[in-house]
């Protein structure tokens, strides 16, 4: 059910984790939350943030912890290597295609499954769920089933992948990305989509993230998230976003990467995508903040020239309408690669020095964000 409050930046006790993982919280804790394994004296660097004093029922008072509080490691975002994340791209895009009712999307979901694997120290979750196609192209008019939609089935049966990093609270952030791909007729699950903007991309920044947070101990748990059904209206997401609503998950806040691989020509821009008002209006503010912090980490850590932008029609706007903080980082491809939703959207298109740079935001966010947290 929709609640009217905003959630996410809520620091409760209560928590789900996925009962696997139990086991490995109890080892995993350690007293340095940003020092990187091996390291004893990592280069701290000072990040002041031009912004309001956020809410009390959300991330602490953040001016009045920045000085302390605003510590990230140079050295750790320094880690992220962009041949990683062109190498997930060219082996994603390798599939001929990632479109959710093809005969390949399962060997992509385990592939992705044994990669984030890889890059995670608690066991990969496989979230099984079922997406029914609509049959009707027409309202109430049998005439106009096409020879397509005639062959095939009532559902399809797809799969999330997830996988948690816990840490020494319950308070949790949200890293997710779609798998699946297209080309330009939704339908046609047989031709070329190799979809490395859209959105291999946001996988691979993903994965990076999780390979370099997995050698630090922090105070978030973070959880990665793949989602499959996402050209089709968003069925991964819309699946997850109700299983952690009634599983009462403590999430702070999603950071959605959907196409982060093709830098508008000459400007190295990202748009960092904001929540203005959509379902839920309370959680606005929140959304608005943290796009603000980002915005400052990008100018910060990078040379990245960050703008912000509102919501548009992706994976986070199930977790939106439940009331959950969200935000995403994007491209803006949809408007300026060329090879969007085509078979030309290929891995040899992208500027993967640009989604290291986004790697690097994505890190340094929730670094600032771990730091307040700690020293609540
Ligand atoms: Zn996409």
């Amino acid at each position: 059910m929709v609640s009217s409050q905003g959630k996410g930046l809520q620091y409760s006790i209560a928590h789900f984790v996925f009962p696997s993982l139990l086991l490995t919280q109890l080892i995993y804790f350690s007293a340095c939350p940003l020092c990187l394994a091996g390291e004893i004296n990592p280069h701290f660097d000072l990040l002041y943030i031009e912004d309001e004093i956020l809410s009390k029922i959300s991330i602490p008072d953040i001016n009045a912890k920045v000085e302390d509080a605003s510590r990230i490691s140079q050295s750790v975002i320094d880690k992220v290597q962009s041949y990683n994340l062109e190498e997930s791209v060219r082996d994603l895009s390798s599939f001929h295609t990632r479109h959710s009712e093809s005969e390949s999307i399962d060997d992509v979901a385990y592939w992705l499954a044994e990669k984030l694997q890889s890059n995670c120290d608690t066991d990969v979750y496989i979230q099984n769920f079922t997406y029914s196609p609509d049959l009707t192209t027409s309202e109430d008019d049998d005439n106009n089933f096409s020879d397509i939609h005639r062959q095939k089935p009532f559902f399809y049966n797809l799969k999330n992948i997830a996988c948690d990093k816990l840490g020494s609270t319950n308070n949790t952030i949200f890293v997710s990305a779609h798998y699946d791909s297209r080309i330009e007729d939704l339908n046609d699950s047989e031709g070329r989509a190799p979809g490395a903007d859209d959105n291999a991309s946001g996988v691979s920044v993903l994965l990076e993230v999780a390979r370099i947070l997995s050698k630090l101990s922090l105070e978030h748990s973070i959880s990665y998230v793949l989602f499959s059904g996402e050209e089709q209206g968003k069925w991964g997401s819309k699946y997850y976003a109700d299983f952690i609503d009634k599983a009462d998950i403590d999430l702070d806040l999603l950071i959605n990467l959907d196409m982060v691989g093709f830098p508008p020509e000459g400007s190295n821009s990202i748009l960092i995508e904001y929540d203005n008002g959509n379902v839920v209006q309370d959680n606005d503010k929140y959304s608005q903040k943290i796009a603000k912090l980002i915005r400052d980490v990008a100018s910060k850590y990078t040379s990245l020239n960050a703008t912000l932008g509102k919501l548009e029609n992706t994976d986070y706007l199930p977790f939106e309408a439940l009331g959950y903080t969200v935000i995403g980082l994007h491209d803006d491809g949809v408007t300026k690669n060329p090879n969007y939703h085509k078979s030309s959207d290929t891995s040899d298109t992208l500027d993967y020095e640009y989604s290291a740079s986004i790697a690097n935001v994505t890190i340094a966010t929730i670094l600032q964000l771990d730091t307040l947290i700690s020293s609540e």
